[in-house]
C-alpha cells in the first residue's frame, strides 16, 4: 500500500449504531485500528423520542459504560391510550432478556455525544465535519478506498479493510451498494418536539411512557416521554404509505396531540424543535453482508415496527459484527472476512427475524381502531396480554404458535367472560 494508512475498518456514521461497532471494536481487540466519521460534529441533534430501554441498557453493561445513565431519571411504567379514551397503565414488567425493566428517556443531543465519547476514549480515530461519499474496490491490495470530503469542501481518499455503513436512514454507503431505500409501506414518518410542563408527572401519577395510539395519529401513534425535570419529548408517527395516501399534515396532528394532552390537563409551555424524519422498519432489511462491506443500524433498516425502536438493534448489530469479525483482519485466509461479514447477517437475522415478524404483524393488527381497543380492552383485564405487548415494546418477544393461538382466544372470547376469569393487574385511567 505504499505507506498509506489503512484502517481495519472505517465506520460512517457515530450515532449509536456507528459508535458502539467501534466500542465494541476496540474492546474485543484494542490493537485494531478503528475510524470512525460523522458529516457533524457533536453534540448534534436527531428527531428521536429518546426514549431507551433494557436493551440498550445490556449493551452499554457489556463493557462497563452504564455510568453514562447515572443521575437520570428512571422511567418506571408505560400508558396506552387508544379510541374512545381506553387507557390502561402498567408497570414494566421484567422482560426475558434483559437484566432492567426501566427506561430512561435522553435527548439524543446529549445520549449519542456521551456513546462517542466512550468511543474516542478507547483511541478509535474521530473525523467529524468529513462527510462519506463513495467507495472503490481495490482488487490488487485488499482494501477499500473511500472518497471523503471534509469541511473546507477538500476532497481526500482513505483506505481501509472493512467499511461500516452506519449512517442513518438516508445512508449514502447503502447508496454505494445500489441498495434501494425501503419503500413506502415499510417506513414511517415522525414528527418530535420538545415542551416543558410542570405538572405531567403528577397528572399521570408517575413517571410514564404515555402512548395514544389511532387518536391524534389516525393507524399509528403519539407520545410523551418524561425526560429530565420537567422536560417532555412529544411527538407523532405514522406509515409513509398511509400519511401520502391520506394527503396528511403531521404538524396539524401534532397539534391535535397537544390539545389531547391539555384537555386531560397537562400544562404544555414553550414548544420548540419540531423535526421530522423517516423511520426504515426492520419488515424490509436490505442485504447487509456485502465484499468488505457491512450495514449496521437504521442504514440497514432495524427499527421495530411497532415501537420504532431502533436505537437497541443498532447498537447490537454493530456488536454482533465486531464479534463475528474481530479477529479476521489478519488472517491468512482471504475470504475469512468476507465469511464472517456474512455470518453477522446470519446472527442478526437468527436472533431478531422471528421478533421482527411478530411486531410486523402487531403493527398491521394496531392499525385497526377496532382491533387496538380490543387490544386495549383485553389488556386490562389480562395481565399476559400486556405483558406480551411490553415484550415487543421493549424485549425480543416472538409470537409462537401457543403465543397466537392464546391471542386470537382472547379476541374472540366475549369480554365479560373473559374479565371473568382474569384478576385484573392493570389500572384503567
Ligand atoms: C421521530 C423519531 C422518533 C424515534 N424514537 C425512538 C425512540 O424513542 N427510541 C429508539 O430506540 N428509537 C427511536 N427512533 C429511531 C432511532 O432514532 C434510530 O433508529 C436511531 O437513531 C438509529 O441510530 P443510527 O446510529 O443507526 O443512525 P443515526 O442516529 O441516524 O446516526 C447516523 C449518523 O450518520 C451521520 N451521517 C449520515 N450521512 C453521512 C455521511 N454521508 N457521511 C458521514 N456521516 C453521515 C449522521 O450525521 C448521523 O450522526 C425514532 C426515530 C424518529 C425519526
Amino acid at each position: 500500500m505504499n505507506n498509506k494508512e489503512i484502517f481495519d475498518v472505517l465506520i460512517v456514521g457515530a450515532g449509536p449504531s456507528g459508535s458502539n461497532t467501534a466500542i465494541s471494536y476496540k474492546n474485543l481487540n484494542p490493537d485494531l485500528k478503528v475510524g470512525i466519521m460523522d458529516k457533524a460534529v457533536f453534540p448534534r441533534d436527531k428527531s428521536c423520542g429518546d426514549a431507551i430501554g433494557p436493551g440498550v441498557i445490556n449493551a452499554l453493561k457489556r463493557f462497563n459504560n452504564e455510568h453514562i445513565l447515572d443521575d437520570e431519571p428512571e422511567v418506571i411504567s408505560t400508558s396506552l391510550f387508544g379510541p374512545d379514551n381506553i387507557g390502561i397503565q402498567n408497570y414494566i414488567p421484567k422482560v426475558k432478556n434483559k437484566d432492567d425493566s426501566v427506561v430512561y428517556v435522553i435527548p439524543r443531543y446529549e445520549l449519542d455525544n456521551r456513546i462517542f465519547n466512550i468511543a474516542k476514549d478507547l483511541d478509535v480515530t474521530s473525523l467529524e465535519d468529513t462527510r462519506y461519499i463513495n467507495y472503490e474496490n481495490i482488487e490488487d491490495e485488499k482494501v477499500l478506498k473511500v472518497e471523503i470530503e471534509t469541511s473546507s469542501k477538500e476532497k481526500k481518499f482513505i483506505f481501509t479493510k472493512l467499511l461500516v455503513g452506519a449512517d442513518g436512514a438516508n445512508s449514502r454507503v447503502r447508496k454505494s451498494l445500489n441498495l434501494k431505500q425501503n419503500s413506502d409501506l415499510h417506513k414511517a414518518i415522525a414528527i418530535r418536539a420538545y415542551i416543558n410542563s410542570p405538572n405531567y408527572l403528577e397528572i399521570f401519577k408517575e413517571r410514564t411512557l404515555m402512548f395514544e395510539i389511532n387518536v391524534s395519529a389516525l393507524k399509528g401513534y403519539a407520545w410523551a416521554f418524561p425526560s429530565k425535570d420537567d422536560l417532555i419529548n412529544i411527538g407523532i408517527g405514522m406509515p409513509l404509505n398511509l400519511f401520502k395516501k391520506d394527503d396528511m399534515d403531521i404538524n396539524k396532528m401534532l397539534d391535535s396531540f397537544i390539545t389531547t394532552l391539555e384537555s386531560k390537563g397537562v400544562v404544555v409551555n414553550n414548544l420548540r424543535m419540531e423535526k421530522s424524519y423517516m423511520l426504515p422498519f426492520a419488515s424490509s432489511r436490505p442485504k447487509l453482508s456485502h465484499d468488505k462491506i457491512a450495514l449496521v443500524g437504521d442504514a440497514g433498516s432495524m427499527i421495530n415496527p411497532m415501537s420504532g425502536e431502533g436505537i437497541f438493534y443498532g447498537m447490537e448489530a454493530g456488536y454482533l459484527l465486531a464479534k463475528e469479525t474481530f479477529s479476521s483482519f489478519n488472517s491468512e485466509n482471504e475470504n475469512e472476512l468476507n465469511q464472517n461479514i456474512k455470518k453477522y447477517e446470519k446472527k442478526l437475522n437468527q436472533r431478531f427475524g422471528k421478533h421482527f415478524l411478530s411486531c410486523t404483524l402487531a403493527r398491521f393488527i394496531l392499525q385497526s381502531p377496532f382491533m387496538t381497543k380490543r387490544l386495549l380492552k383485553i389488556a386490562s383485564v389480562d395481565k399476559n396480554t400486556i405483558n406480551f405487548v411490553v415484550e415487543l415494546l421493549f424485549d425480543e418477544a416472538r409470537l409462537t404458535f401457543k403465543e397466537t393461538f392464546l391471542l386470537t382466544f382472547k379476541f374472540i372470547l366475549p369480554f365479560k367472560t373473559l374479565k371473568f376469569f382474569s384478576k385484573s393487574p392493570t389500572f384503567s385511567l
